[in-house]
């Protein structure tokens, strides 16, 4: 199997057949790169392993947890989500919030259950539980966050082990861009991506009615998927008519991007931005290297554009990450959500058409449908994630850009009122691959 991708103005390809490519995938940005990683892990793994497995078979175990709280007058009770992707080793990143009485807790009274079940067509099944004492969770805590699950064991009725349930409390980490990108671009298979090709255009073959990619260079390759992961001002996007991306009016220092201006009016400019921060952050970034330092106009898609739109894509064209949901990094989610794009986006197609093989004679017509089918089936399950993550950078965006101080206040209260818990898009699951 060869991906070829690009970097800095690429476009890659996926999948020689009688000199069409399968898929092209255009920009080698975090999402490119992961995305092309991603259709390698999950489809061709599927292709290596066999030939005809349907992942989404009615027969794979879809397991959930039932958590109750007992020990006191009102028993409260919550459920996970069935977890749809991962039948092996199931998994939920699934915030639950119980209020345990003081007094409960001090006495040692209250008692978290976990039942762990598969949900099944006929009548769900009791796996086995686990109990623990509420207590024991508060002292494992101890007022920070934990960063390892805790580990424990799960028995069936009779007493028998029955696996492990890991508990935690949710992590982060940081990550450097840069270091981000080489790490996806080392794992790709060696000459995937295809450098300094710039896409002028893409257009619909008549003949075929599959999309064509047009270089700058003059050459046109034949895809019978597109992927537009080329940033903020994506061709792609053109093509597909979505609205183009609007300019916040505050803008971004930052270090390793390709948005440059004139270095030494950067650095003083952010020194005087950072003026009543602590000296030493003032300090650091005086020290850094200029030959890195680059000013970003910050674009974004609005909440309500991405609502609205039924459809992203058209026919076996789509868009991912930026390209599709720029969003302002107040929050720090827009190359988070491009890696979610990736998984969702390759499980869709391993989903419809990972089980076919090189040599399997599939009409065009079930080709089609089976692309169609995929790029729908992600963008349904994209579409609410980004919602929110670009309203809430919106609003975060309005009370930075807001002068007039009552309209300021009013972005203040939409904040508080929609994003209570200002973390809480950290606790979302997009999957496995
Ligand atoms: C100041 C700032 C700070 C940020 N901080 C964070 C953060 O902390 N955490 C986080 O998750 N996100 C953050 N983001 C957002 C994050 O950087 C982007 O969401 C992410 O890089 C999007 O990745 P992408 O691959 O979709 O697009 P890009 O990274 O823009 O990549 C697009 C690629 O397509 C190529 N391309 C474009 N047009 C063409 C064409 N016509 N032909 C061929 N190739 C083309 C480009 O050269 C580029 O390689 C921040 C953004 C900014 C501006």
């Amino acid at each position: 199997m060869e991906v070829r991708g690009g970097g800095g103005g690429g476009s890659c390809g996926a999948e020689h057949e009688h000199n069409r490519d399968i898929i092209i995938i255009i920009g080698g940005g975090i999402c490119g790169l992961a995305t092309a990683l991603a259709f390698h892990r999950n489809i061709g793994s599927l292709r290596r392993c066999s030939k005809k497995i349907n992942p989404s078979s009615s027969n794979r175990p879809r397991a959930y947890i039932i958590v109750t709280l007992a020990g006191g007058s009102v028993v409260s009770r919550q459920r996970t989500p069935v977890d749809e992707h991962n039948s092996g080793k199931p998994h939920w990143n699934f915030t639950m919030r119980f209020e345990v009485e003081r007094s409960k807790l001090e006495r040692n009274s209250a008692v978290m259950v976990f039942q762990l079940r598969h949900s099944r067509t006929i009548g769900d099944k009791d796996t086995g539980s686990v109990y623990i004492p509420v207590k024991e969770l508060f002292d494992g805590a101890t007022g920070t966050k934990r960063s390892r699950p805790v580990a424990y064991l799960v028995s069936s009725k009779s007493g028998k082990p029955k696996g492990v349930v890991y508990l935690s409390d949710g992590e982060m980490r940081c990550l450097k861009r840069a270091d981000l990108m080489q790490a996806l671009a080392d794992d790709l298979p060696p000459n995937t991506v295809r450098f300094g090709c710039t896409v002028l255009g893409i257009k619909v073959d008549p003949s075929t009615s599959y999309p064509t990619v047009h270089l700058d260079d003059g050459t046109v390759l034949h895809a019978k998927v597109v992927i537009g992961c080329d940033g903020i001002n994506s061709e792609v996007a053109n093509f597909l008519g979505l609205n183009s991306t609007r300019i916040f009016s505050t803008c971004a220092t930052r270090a390793d991007s390709v948005v440059s201006n004139d270095p030494k009016l950067i650095l003083q400019s952010s020194i005087k931005a950072l003026s009543g921060f602590p000296e030493e952050e003032v300090e650091m970034v005086r020290n850094g290297d200029l030959d890195q330092l680059f000013l970003n106009q910050l674009r974004y898609r609005t909440p309500w554009n991405l609502f609205l739109r039924r459809r992203f894509g058209e026919g076996s064209v789509t868009v991912a990450g930026d390209a599709m949901h720029a969003m302002g990094p107040f929050i720090a989610q827009g190359g988070s959500a491009a890696l979610e794009d990736a998984v969702v986006l390759s499980r869709c197609f391993a989903e419809t058409i990972g089980g076919i093989g090189i040599h399997d004679r599939i009409s065009h017509k079930e080709w089609r449908m089976r692309i169609e089918m995929a790029i729908h089936k992600y963008e349904k399950e994209r579409k609410m994630r980004v919602v929110k993550l670009s309203a809430q950078t919106f609003v975060i965006g309005k009370i930075l850009d807001s002068s007039w101080l009552p309209l300021k206040l009013i972005w203040i209260a939409l904040m508080v009122v929609l994003f209570r818990h200002p973390r809480s898009h950290t606790l979302y699951d997009c999957g496995q691959l």
